[in-house]
């Protein structure tokens, strides 16, 4: 391809000297004709890998982006630098569309930006079938997976509408956020060679990520406003119910606050995300409705007060801190009776069970990143597919505590699993270390075990936290679902045999924050 003319525009229409990593890589791709997939972090700079094309082409390139309420605002920009584009969305109204419609025929656009729901409708597949598409950019391509966190039945169209268009258009999808089951299943529903996918990896190096167990949310949260002062930043809740409350104890605190959910009118989230963008308030306090395509550089910290369902999700709300590549923060506030609720949600969501018993285990990897005492980076890394050397910069890798030889309390709880022929979850595990006795330990004649009650000097809670982290640590594996069961891995067979020594970093006494109480 014309690399110079490429170069050429990023300079003068952008007004960049250099590619980020992995644009040039991506362009040459599109340019060459091929089918392609960009993963990029986001920040990573995505829009530049379809615009530079699109102003390369002679025809239209169509973007395809479940963002409506940011389509506008991505166009106006893009007319702003001089590059002719429209959208078309619910937003608009038949008349408009017509005459954006007639106005793309005759070349007075570039580019086309669409909500996927678009594709649904056959008149409209008609009329952009009488369109020189040249490209079609998927954005946000893991919502065509039902393997992804956000899958959106829409996307599905996408494959079909691409083989009705007369100028078989190329493809390149797009994602800030895919394991490799999902790279796959884009690329076979979008017929993309996984020879050209683009991945520049998913490690953030301005993003320092942070665990914090079982405080006061409330006051850490206040806390860490005091300390961080005026900086911008997200507080993301599980239930409106949550974001509700923290915004009032934040408002009463008197940080500039506002609430984003489902359950605002759509007047109220447009204002509130205003406000957001715009620095008129310093804090969002959300569910996850709130943030995809969410475009505000400066947010300097993303807190979670209650844990999400999935790493991936994780991953994707933390990044939103610190897109312009300054240092940010990610923290995620952990309490294990929080799993309950995203529990309670895949339990009352309308998935089919084996896509339940995923998500089920999906949650797991939550609780084991919040668990391992391994680097976060390097842990969410991996669970990407990736390898990666530790981070050095999250609380894990700043955690200076020494690590004590705690193999003897290993082989205890290691050899209770076994004793229990991995039959059972972590709570009867802890009831039979302990020693407890209910009826289910009685029915079960778990008295009866050699391994009944040889830590019955601990507290069920602290045998579960040591468990916890044994499974997080990879001694042993949570199986199943819902109601998932322990077994021991061949590490964890390896320290019951005296091969392997297990070390673990102690919580410190003390030093918990008090409650705020007002
Ligand atoms: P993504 O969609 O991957 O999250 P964007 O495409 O929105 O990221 O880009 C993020 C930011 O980086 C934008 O402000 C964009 O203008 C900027 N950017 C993109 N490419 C470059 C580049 N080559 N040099 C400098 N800044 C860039
Ligand atoms: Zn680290």
């Amino acid at each position: 391809m014309d690399l110079a003319a490429a170069q050429h525009i990023l300079k003068t229409t952008f007004g960049y000297d250099d590619f980020r990593p992995g644009q040039q890589a991506v362009i040459e791709h599109v340019m060459a004709g091929e089918n392609s997939l960009a993963i990029m972090p986001t920040g990573g700079g995505k829009s530049l890998c379809y615009q530079i094309p699109a102003l390369m082409f002679d025809g239209i390139t169509v973007v395809v982006s479940p963002l409506i309420s940011l389509m506008k605002d991505q166009v106006d920009a893009l007319n702003d630098s001089g590059i002719p584009a429209t959208f078309i969305n619910s937003s608009v109204d038949w008349p408009d569309i017509q005459e954006r419609l007639a106005g793309l025929h005759n070349g007075a656009y570039k580019l086309l930006y669409v909500a996927p729901e678009r594709l649904d409708s056959a008149a409209f597949l008609q009329a952009l079938g009488q369109l020189p598409v040249d490209l079609l950019a998927v954005d946000e391509a893991h919502c065509i997976s039902q393997w992804g966190h956000d899958f959106r039945p829409s996307y599905l169209a996408l494959s079909t509408a691409i083989e009705q268009l007369p100028t078989q258009p190329q493809v390149l999808a797009l994602t800030a956020t895919a394991t490799e089951q999902v790279a796959a299943d884009i690329c076979q529903q979008l017929r993309i060679d996984p020879q050209n996918e683009v991945n520049t990896g998913f490690a953030r190096d301005n993003l320092d990520l942070t665990v914090v167990k079982d405080q006061d949310t409330d006051r850490f949260i206040l806390d860490y406003l005091k300390v961080n002062q005026g900086e911008t930043g997200i507080i993301y809740a599980s239930t409106r119910k949550e974001v509700t409350r923290l915004t009032t104890l934040l408002t009463r605190h008197h940080v500039k606050a506002a609430a984003y959910h489902a359950g605002l009118s759509d007047d109220e989230r447009r204002a509130n995300q205003e406000d957001f963008l715009y620095d008129r308030i310093q804090v969002m306090v959300a569910t996850n409705a709130f943030g995809m395509g969410i475009d505000k550089s400066n947010v300097r910290f993303v807190i979670h007060a209650q844990v999400p369902g999935t790493l991936e999700a994780y991953y994707q709300e933390a990044g939103r801190a610190g897109r312009d590549g300054l240092p940010s923060e990610a923290i995620l506030l952990y309490r294990a009776q929080d799993l309950q609720i995203q529990h309670f949600f895949i339990d009352q969501s309308e998935r089919d069970e084996s896509n339940k018993q995923r998500e089920y285990q999906k949650l797991q990897v939550m609780s084991q990143y919040a668990n391992t005492q391994g680097c976060l980076q390097q842990f969410i890394l991996a669970y990407f597919g990736e390898d990666s050397e530790p981070c050095g910069r999250c609380s894990n890798c700043r955690d200076d505590r020494e690590a004590q030889d705690i193999t003897v309390s290993a082989q205890k709880v290691l050899s209770c699993v076994v004793r229990l022929r991995s039959r059972f979850g972590k709570g009867i595990v802890a009831q039979v270390l302990t020693g407890a006795h209910n009826q289910r330990v009685r029915d079960n004649h778990l008295e009866e075990l050699s391994t009944y009650g040889i830590m019955s000097g601990q507290r069920q809670k602290s045998v579960g936290e040591l468990i916890d982290f044994l499974t997080a640590a990879g001694y042993l594996q949570s199986v199943g679902g819902q109601y998932p069961t322990l077994a021991i891995t061949q590490e964890g067979a390896s320290v019951l045999k005296g091969e392997t020594q297990v070390f673990r970093k102690m919580a410190r006494k003390a030093k918990r924050l008090a409650p705020v109480d007002d």
